[in-house]
């Protein structure tokens, strides 16, 4: 079928043996590609007894039918496994070049299974498969490692790897691609997994070509459109994903002190904000393969303490998580901590939520001097946040602890931690308060990897974003109530398509639709699928994941958020004090979606939606 290579590697390292198998087609056609197709094996290879660090989890990497084709913004892939973080269903998925030169390489998809006795790599070189020793690269970062296999291998190979924080199987590790341009699979700890399976990176290289059907067609649409992308998401290449970070301060979406600081923090959100990165570190543009929007940025500090520190820039979700929600407003002290996060192989979003997780308990006495080697785990001390990075990289001292996340940490503690640990389903919160977007609320709360801006987007609905083709013909108040379960919901379905065709999101701003990805996706395909089919398609991916949580035990005990954004109101005179009705709207959405008020899929659901 056009727009797949047709192969996905199977490789058990405990046994070294590879197993190359032909795409199921059947499987393509209902789950598509990335997201979708990951889930449906992940669910039909593992279950609730499986231990995610244990040989018998999988970890697989897939492409979709975008990956390699023209289509913009689409070098991208999905990490999918059972998460060590949560317990449940994970996913994560990355930029840069990693994902077109998987398929380049010949397989569309890897599916890892079992735990090699030494640490190894996998080298697929053109449809060829080595697996090759990696003991001399064990305990090397991310960067280091990225420039050592390609000399080893081929120049322009491409490589996905871990850090340190892999290796030692800490559950906020990522999975980290490109090198020193830092794209990650940073979500679920899914570089645990990894690390866990003594595979310690993917080397991919190769020349095979993706056929598209009708690529006259694609060519033309893309030529088209790719003025308006480029005039429509202009911001995103001149500030980069920093550059709203102002605005949701005075939107009250930013989240601060641990997500308890309910004034305005407008100075603070000044110096960390995307104006004031461009204007003091950026030296230069960043743009994924494929993309023609360019919103990744390059630093460098040139003076201070972090002075030498070059790499790319931090995001939106990395200057909130350790900027603003440690009162951090030390630009360069983040800048490092970012570094730091990304040769160690960290989830920045993770990582920044545990360490303010760690200066509430700091303040509260649970955490003292004693615990933190001396160091002042005190707000708005940067310095600090660097410190605590290194030794979660680590793993070491009070590293060991809030390595674990911030839910985990809570248990550890005791004494009421779980009050301000600050999470849905043991995944950290992303940078997007729920108490500024109601259908945000819905999101964290339903998200099958745990609270998750993206799996839904339903926030961005509530801002500026608009989907006419399925009934959201404008951007919804973000404070209604009514209609934001079945906004989110439908958002869903949406946004798992998107996963799984995989395409950026951010081609969103671009003024792009689902018309316009449904006709790329048959032209991609010689398909003929339509505005009812693609939601459908999502819709069953969304409830398959949904049935593995359930598997695992999950129901609407676990669509929660915490106390604290339930009852806590921002005070501020030009801050709404919204709080999400929470429950009113799962109400909705369970209906909507046809699950039980328990939050399990029908019967009749499963059905109309063929999974099986
Ligand atoms: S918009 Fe940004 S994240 Fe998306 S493909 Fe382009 S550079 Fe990558």
């Amino acid at each position: 079928m056009e727009g797949y290579i047709g192969k996905i590697l199977y490789f058990d390292l405990s046994l070294s043996k590879k197993d190359i198998r032909d795409l199921d087609i059947y499987d393509v056609k209902k789950y598509i590609g990335g997201s979708g197709l990951g889930a449906k094996i992940l669910f039909d290879e593992t279950d609730e007894k499986t231990d995610p660090l244990s040989p018998e989890n999988i970890l697989i990497f897939m492409t979709g039918p975008f990956t390699g084709t023209p289509v913009l913004c689409s070098s991208r892939y999905s990490v999918i496994s059972k998460s060590p973080l949560t317990g449940i269903f994970g996913e994560s998925s990355s930029g840069g070049s990693w994902g077109e030169m998987l398929k380049k390489s010949g397989f569309d998809g890897i599916v890892i299974r079992g735990k090699s006795p030494k640490p190894v790599y996998l080298w697929l070189n053109n449809g060829e498969v080595e697996l090759r020793n990696a003991s001399h690269i064990w305990g090397k970062d991310t960067f280091e490692i990225d420039s050592i296999l390609k000399s080893e291998t081929n120049s322009k190979a491409i490589v996905a790897c871990i850090g340190q924080a892999g290796e030692k199987s800490i559950p906020l590790a990522a999975i980290m691609n490109d090198g020193v341009h830092s794209r990650a699979a940073a979500r679920c700890g899914l570089g645990a997994v990894m690390g866990s399976k003594n595979l310690k990176a993917i080397v991919v290289y190769g020349n095979h070509k993706v056929e598209v059907k009708d690529a006259q067609g694609l060519n033309k649409s893309i030529k088209e459109l790719s003025k308006i992308i480029v005039e429509k998401a202009a911001g995103l290449k001149k500030l980069g994903t920093a550059g709203a970070l102002a605005v949701f301060e005075e939107m009250g979406s930013l989240p601060l002190q641990n997500w308890r600081y309910n004034d305005r923090w407008k100075e603070g959100a000044q110096k960390i904000t995307g104006a004031t990165l461009v204007e003091s570190y950026v030296t230069g543009d960043y743009f994924c393969k494929r993309c023609i929007i360019g919103c990744g940025k390059k630093v460098e500090v040139k003076d201070g303490p972090y002075k030498g520190t070059e790499q790319s820039a931090p995001e939106y979700e990395t200057l909130a998580l350790m900027g603003s929600n440690c009162l951090v407003d030390d630009l360069a002290a983040i800048i490092k901590a970012n570094e730091l996060c990304n040769r160690y192989g960290l989830d920045t979003i993770s990582t920044g939520s545990v360490i303010a997780f760690g200066m509430e308990a700091f303040e509260k006495g649970l955490i003292t001097k004693k615990d933190t080697d001396g160091i002042e785990l005190v707000w708005g001390n940067g310095d600090a946040v660097v410190e605590v990075v290194k030794k979660i990289g680590e793993s070491e001292g009070i590293g060991k602890l809030l390595g674990l996340g911030s839910r985990k940490a809570a248990e550890m503690l005791g004494r009421n931690a779980e009050e301000f640990a600050i999470h849905a389903k043991g995944l950290d919160f992303p940078a997007h308060d729920p108490r500024a977007y109601n259908a945000g609320a819905v999101a964290f709360a339903t998200s099958a990897r745990g609270a998750c801006h993206l799996s839904g987007f339903s926030h961005v609905f509530e801002r500026s974003l608009a989907a006419p083709e399925i009934g959201i013909p404008e951007p919804m108040n973000r404070f209604d109530v009514s209609g934001k379960g079945i906004l989110t919901a439908k958002t869903q379905n949406y946004m798992g398509m998107l996963d799984s065709l995989e395409i950026c999101k951010f081609i969103l701003f671009g003024g792009m639709g689902i018309s316009t990805f449904i006709k790329w996706y048959n032209y991609v395909t010689g398909e003929k699928m339509d505005v009812d089919s693609f939601m459908l398609t999502g819709e069953r991916i969304f409830n398959l994941k949904r049935l593995y949580n359930v598997k695992c035990g999950l129901s609407r005990k676990d669509d929660f958020l915490p106390p604290r954004i339930l009852t806590w109101k921002k005070v501020a005179e030009d801050l709404s004090p919204n709080l999400p009705p929470l429950g009113t709207m799962l109400g909705e959405y369970y209906e909507y979606r046809g699950w039980s008020e328990d939050g399990i899929p029908s019967k009749e659901k499963i059905e109309e939606l063929e999974i099986g």
